[in-house]
């Protein structure tokens, strides 16, 4: 008996480890020094990628073990439809293998439970199922690479915005939910490890700021609830891939307040993972140095390996497939980079660097959709008929009945065509060969790439003096001044047409120069459009709330690139005055006014106003509405004697939460009598 027993024990033992074999490979490779290698890293291989063109500062420091990702979901539906990819040389060639060749060793595919309607009709963005992630993981894995399987536990997209629950789980409770959470990621994983397909990492939901798979933490329980669902998905890949990394992704690094809150929940309610992972999207979610820190907050506190699960930047400001972007020219946005195939570059290889050099415990990043290109037809209405069959567009019609606020009326083509690494006819960018580059770095002559615009504030008394130079902006990423021929500047109708905005267009180094000239009326404020900082100006926070200072972002600005900026989290927080003393003013009639921008401001009062001898006289309300609708507030008639003391501001008051604002352009002018 006792023999038996053993054998049985044996034999139970045996299938332990053939299953680890089977289904996880767990430590299959050893490192150069014979010890094992985690599962999860990237496969080593030899590259041969060369450039004449893009210049690549060297990345120090960057280990053979650093994950370069792409997000690559959307190209089966795209092929469906008759796209091609090429390499840099023009072979028609697999896209999976153009990318292992330019030093891809990561794809990241994202998984929706069931994106069809109940007639089998896909709801677009690549209808991203598990079969759909099986097919582009055969392939990845073919070509070397590893899979990052990104369940959204959702049946369409998942992002801060939304985390829709899935049809079929839809009536459940809790304890219902996460069991079919199990259930289901489980299944997905089995089906892709049966496959043969590398899984490296499993994402556990997507973007899943306070929310997931129809939970949200604004309600009673909500982060208890979200997290059950996160340590079920967790379970599965412990139990189907205990090699592979568990990973969470959020997004807006730069609410820092929120990064803090999600470790500490995910610490609180024990959910097993190893990696913290970040969208960066440089052109909406802060500078490098807010993403580092949030990111080595979360490495140092809770000893977690980190991640950029998600950047893009655009190498064009066109539109290629007759659906507008996302991003373009004269976005709302951040733009530290121009919109080139260079400036895509620089994007990627400064993430990089910052990746591996500022961020602690930071195994890689990954570019969203790189391979996300125009679905090739000539027209609209040739795109329409493709997005529709294929689901190779952001949304088709059927998506409407899971999403009709969102896809039900805005569904259609590819809104980041212009931020992926190939062109529109499915050729690989240079931009590409960046990560095969950053290594060794690939230095060409630095000469300009892109002209940044001007922008010249002159007023009406004043001279018009056009600029001789302008900034290039090289390939590097450098400024440097070139010559510049303005054409067509009328001085003196320019001079006699008033108030008034003029786009002069010129040519520098052969490329063309944009200078936006702004005429303006004599305005006795000094730095009226905070182009100097808050220079003249005394801003008083009445209450503690998060933000009040002057913000350098063009897109924000009424005139110039500056203008004061708040913004507040909690409910009743804003509270402010901001203005100015004007000296030496001469006796007489004037007029002040000053623009604001803003919105969530719940309650306002909001009001310009003027003190004389610290009394106020005048006062004027306003108003802020949405993003983009300037109000002024205008009084007219003020009486002033010299030697009196003058003050003109603005005064707000809100009680929303996350009330924002903008406030430029504060002009005192004199009236004639
Ligand atoms: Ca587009």
């Amino acid at each position: 008996m006792k023999s038996v027993k053993k054998i049985l024990v044996f034999i139970l033992l045996l299938s332990l480890v053939m299953s680890a074999f089977v289904s996880c490979k767990k430590d299959k490779d050893e490192d150069e020094n014979g010890e094992p290698r985690a599962w999860w890293l990237p496969t080593q291989k030899e590259l041969n990628v060369s450039s004449d063109s893009l210049y690549v500062t060297k990345v120090d420091n960057l280990s053979d073990d650093f994950i370069f990702g792409m997000d690559a979901s959307a190209v089966p539906s795209l092929e469906a439809g008759g796209v091609k990819y090429y390499d840099h040389d023009g072979n028609e060639k697999d896209v999976y293998q153009i990318l292992s060749e330019n030093g891809i060793n990561y794809i990241r595919v994202r998984v929706w439970n069931d994106p069809f309607d109940k007639d089998g009709n896909g709801y677009g963005g690549g209808n991203c199922d598990i079969e759909n992630a099986i097919a582009i993981g055969k392939r990845a894995t073919a070509y070397g690479m590893k899979l990052l399987v990104n369940f959204h536990y959702s049946d369409f997209w998942a992002d801060p915005a939304k985390q829709m629950v899935p049809k079929a789980w839809a009536k459940m409770g809790i304890e219902a939910k996460s069991n079919a959470l199990y259930a289901y990621t489980k299944e997905c994983l089995e089906k892709l490890v049966d496959a043969g397909v590398e899984v490296g990492m499993v994402q556990i939901g997507n973007e899943t700021n306070g929310a997931m798979a129809g939970e949200s933490s604004t309600a009673l329980g909500g982060w208890k609830k979200i997290t059950q669902l996160m340590s079920a998905g967790s379970r599965a890949v412990r139990e189907v891939c205990p090699g592979a990394l568990v990973a969470v992704h959020f997004a807006n690094p730069e609410k820092v307040t929120n990064y803090t809150s999600y470790g500490k929940n995910l610490e609180y309610y024990g959910v097993d993972y190893d990696v913290f992972a970040s969208s960066y999207y440089p052109y909406w979610h802060g500078t490098y140095e807010n993403l580092a820190s949030v990111l080595n907050n979360i490495a140092d506190t809770y000893g977690k390996k980190v991640m950029i699960a998600e950047t893009s930047y655009a190498y064009t400001a066109e539109d290629t497939d007759f659906n507008g972007n996302t991003i373009s020219d004269g976005s709302a946005i951040t733009k530290n980079y121009p919109f080139t195939v260079q400036g895509q570059a620089n994007l990627v290889r400064d993430l990089t660097n910052v990746a591996v050099n500022d961020i602690r415990n930071c195994i890689g990043i990954f570019y969203w959709e790189g391979t996300w290109i125009s679905s090739g037809g000539e027209s609209w209405e040739e795109n329409s008929a493709l997005w529709e069959k294929y689901g190779s567009g952001w949304a088709t019609s059927y998506a409407g009945d899971y999403d009709p606020n969102d896809a039900g009326k805005y569904y259609g083509g590819c809104a980041v065509d212009n931020q992926a690494l190939f062109d529109k006819n499915g050729k690989a960018l240079e931009s590409l060969k960046v990560f095969g580059l950053m290594k060794n770095g690939n230095v060409v002559e630095n000469k300009a790439d892109a002209i940044e615009d001007t922008t010249l504030i002159i007023d009406l008394n004043g001279e018009i003096v056009m600029p001789t130079t302008v900034n290039a902006v090289m390939l590097d990423n450098s400024k440097k001044a070139i010559p510049v021929e303005w054409h067509n500047v009328d001085i003196e109708a320019m001079k006699a047409g008033g108030v008034a905005k003029y786009d002069i267009v010129g040519t520098a180094d052969g490329m063309t120069a944009h200078c936006y000239v702004s005429m303006v009326e004599y305005n006795y404020l000094t730095n009226w459009s905070f182009e100097d900082g808050d220079a003249g100006w005394e801003a008083k926070a009445l209450k503690s709330f998060d933000e009040l200072y002057v913000e350098d972002k063009v897109t924000d600005s009424l005139t110039g690139t500056k203008h004061y900026h708040f913004w507040g989290a909690s409910a009743d927080a804003v509270e402010f005055t901001l203005e100015q003393k004007v000296e030496n003013l001469p006796t007489g009639k004037y007029k002040y006014t000053i623009s604001v921008m803003g919105g969530d401001g719940g309650v306002t009062d909001i009001y310009a106003y003027v003190k004389i001898n610290g009394e106020t006289v005048y006062t004027m309300a306003t108003e802020i509405t949405s993003y983009g609708e300037w109000h002024s507030a205008l009084i007219e008639n003020i009486e002033y004697t010299a030697g009196d003391e003058i003050i003109v501001g603005i005064y707000f008051k809100c009680s929303g939460p996350n009330a924002w604002g903008k406030i430029d352009d504060a002009m005192l002018n004199s009236v004639k009598e």
